[in-house]
């Protein structure tokens, strides 16, 4: 009993460290200081990511969770009622993600005192709220595991999220002729050909794990004149790697051909790809996990979801990765909260996976 409360104690005193993105270093020193406390020693990278490894025997495993939160996450004041943690309402509660920071902690406190213990890479990131900033500056090269637990799912304790999305963010322009609002047979009105290629191209739900959205348009002059220019910015994210390539270039195909019918030009920039991974129920990783969660008696789900996190990163760079669930609920919302009986969950669940 004495042991489970000590990660709500944990846990509340990481809540109330300020650390929306990019202010994750008091959250870093904490850490850094606590694991000194268990003599593991701790130390920054360049950008600010924690970073401390343990020996033990079979193979290395990485366990992340990220140090920052979203806002508004500064003063939060957790209150608990009926077993439940939850923020005054003022702001969110920032079990995303310290509930996963907390867990990893405590988990390797108890670890110590435990037998065939695999060797472990603990990795808590910075600002993985804006794109997973730290884990992408991560030097890969000093990381001996080939596989990486992220504790950073909004699902339940148990859930094992299998599936997650590739992402490619584009920005446009299409590209009319400005003209007097009196002579349109003058110009070519970049507006209604943008809303042809929407109309045509049809962003929201393809399927049930692929997605694509249209979330800024911008330009025009006046009401008098023809728009010779209009911005947009979207993404298509999906889980299956084929199903995303194609739908890039139906993106691609429908643009050109909307231009064509209107005569006007278009610019298409695609940003970084976002990596994503659908891993089977029997490949190592999901079946080392779910024999963690089984030894900690919970019942394993498999998920898939169409958020990215560091998993993502660490699968473009060669490390077999996905993230699990710790029963936050709300999170991004002054709603957000946490069952206590979850965050004594996530402990076990990490602690045995950490075992051989
Ligand atoms: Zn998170």
């Amino acid at each position: 009993m004495k042991r489970d409360l000590e990660v709500v104690r944990v846990f509340l005193k990481l809540v109330k460290i300020n650390s929306e993105t990019g202010n994750e270093k008091k959250v870093a020193d904490f850490i850094i200081d606590y694991l000194k406390k268990i003599k593991i020693k701790a130390k920054q990278d360049k950008i600010g990511n924690v970073i401390a490894k343990t020996k033990g025997r079979g193979e290395p495993i990485i366990l992340s969770a990220h140090m920052d939160t979203v806002s508004p996450g500064k003063n939060i004041k957790p209150i608990i009622k009926n077993s439940v943690i939850r923020s005054d309402g003022r702001t969110i509660l920032g079990a995303d993600d310290k509930a996963g920071v907390a867990g990893i902690l405590l988990a390797v406190k108890n670890l110590r005192k435990q037998k065939n213990v695999r060797p472990l890479e603990l990795i808590f990131t910075v600002q993985e709220e804006i794109g997973c900033v730290g884990a992408r500056n991560l030097v890969f090269e000093n990381l001996k595991s080939k596989r990486a637990v992220i504790i950073d799912s909004s699902s339940r304790c148990g859930f094992i999220t299998c599936g997650a999305p590739y992402i490619q963010s584009f920005s446009g322009k299409v590209i009319g002729k400005m003209a007097h609002s009196r002579a349109p047979e003058e110009g070519v009105n970049s507006i209604n050909c943008l809303a042809e290629f929407i109309n045509m191209w049809k962003p929201g739900r393809i399927s049930k794990y692929c997605v694509s959205n249209i979330g800024v348009v911008s330009g025009g002059r006046g009401g008098n004149v023809i728009c010779d220019e209009i911005n947009f910015v979207g993404e298509i994210r999906a889980i299956d790697k084929n199903i995303f390539k194609k739908q890039i270039g139906i993106l691609e195909k429908k643009l050109k051909n909307s231009c064509k019918k209107f005569n006007a030009k278009y610019e298409l920039k695609k940003m970084q790809e976002v990596v994503g991974y659908n891993y089977k129920k029997d490949s190592a990783l999901v079946e080392m996990i779910s024999k963690g969660i089984r030894k900690s008696g919970l019942k394993v789900a498999y998920e898939k979801r169409m958020g990215a996190t560091d998993a993502n990163v660490f699968c473009e760079k060669g490390i077999e990765s996905l993230s699990i669930g710790y029963g936050r609920e709300k999170c991004h919302s002054v709603k957000e909260k946490i069952k206590i009986a979850d965050l004594v969950n996530i402990v076990r669940i990490i602690e045995n996976i950490a075992i051989n």
